[in-house]
């Protein structure tokens, strides 16, 4: 199976701290890895750094078999969510999602085919008109996802998407998210720290701890054999 993205002997500083030691990892084609661990551990390091937001210390960074560790954002063929949803307040939710694409110059009518796309596969057809104020959460989260989903990419890279949200909404895009991920079948790197999430959605788990990967596994297998004390206590005791 091809790689999607590869990371190879990954080093972030901030200064004189080191914030991912040495990190290998390879994600296949429409693979669903979970980035799980705790606040501070270096999964939105990491994310930012695939993303091409952070400049990397050492190492290299490929996305479908291409270098890009010195490419910028746009270049890398990449979607991201981000927690807080970010939406434009001025614009409708229609604006946010064509923005993007009108300033990448993509033709009207072809930003028009992305968005009402999109709008379908996240069912918020009939939210196009309004503003992000008048959006509940889950709504705006659904949006914020409809901006990646418009760029046409095949790799999204999502950080803790659902912990802005409550417990009943959480459990809801969680169920939409895998459905998407069945039917898009994109890769996805997906930040949480939240094991339940981790556990139903991934197809390998990435459990972290101090911008080191511990243990890279099936859900199953880190729950049955985890490869230490630290995973072991992490994955079973839900936060
Ligand atoms: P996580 O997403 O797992 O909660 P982060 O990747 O945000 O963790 O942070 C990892 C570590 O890097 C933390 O110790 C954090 O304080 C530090 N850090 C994050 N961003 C910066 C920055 N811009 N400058 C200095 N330190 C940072
Ligand atoms: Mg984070």
């Amino acid at each position: 199976m091809t790689n999607s993205i590869e990371v190879k002997d990954l080093t972030l500083n901030f200064g004189s701290v080191s914030v991912l030691k040495n990190m290998n990892l390879n994600v296949a084609e429409g693979e669903f890895v979970v980035l799980l661990g705790p606040s501070g551990c270096g999964k939105s390091t990491l994310l930012n750094c695939l993303a091409g937001l952070l400049e990397i210390t050492d190492g290299q960074i490929f996305i479908k078999g291409k270098n890009v560790t010195w490419a910028e954002p746009s270049e890398r063929g990449i979607g991201m969510v981000f927690q807080s949803y970010a939406l434009y307040p001025q614009m409708t939710v229609r604006g946010n999602l064509s923005f993007g694409l009108k300033n990448a110059g993509v033709a009207r009518d072809e930003i028009e085919r992305r968005v009402a796309r999109a709008a379908e596969i996240l069912q918020i057809g009939p939210l196009l008109d309004r503003k992000p104020a008048a959006l509940s959460g889950g709504q705006r989260q659904r949006v914020a996802i409809g901006r990646a989903l418009v760029r046409d990419v095949d790799v999204f890279l999502f950080d803790e998407p659902l912990s802005n949200l409550d417990a009943k909404l959480r459990s809801e895009l969680r169920v939409e998210i895998k459905r998407l991920h069945a039917q898009l079948k994109n890769t996805m790197v997906y930040v949480t720290h939240d094991q339940i999430e981790a556990l139903t959605l991934a197809d390998r788990i990435a459990v972290m701890r101090g911008g080191i990967i511990q243990q890279l596994a099936a859900p199953q297998e880190i729950y049955n054999r985890p490869a230490n004390l630290f995973v072991a206590g992490f994955i079973g005791s839900p936060s």
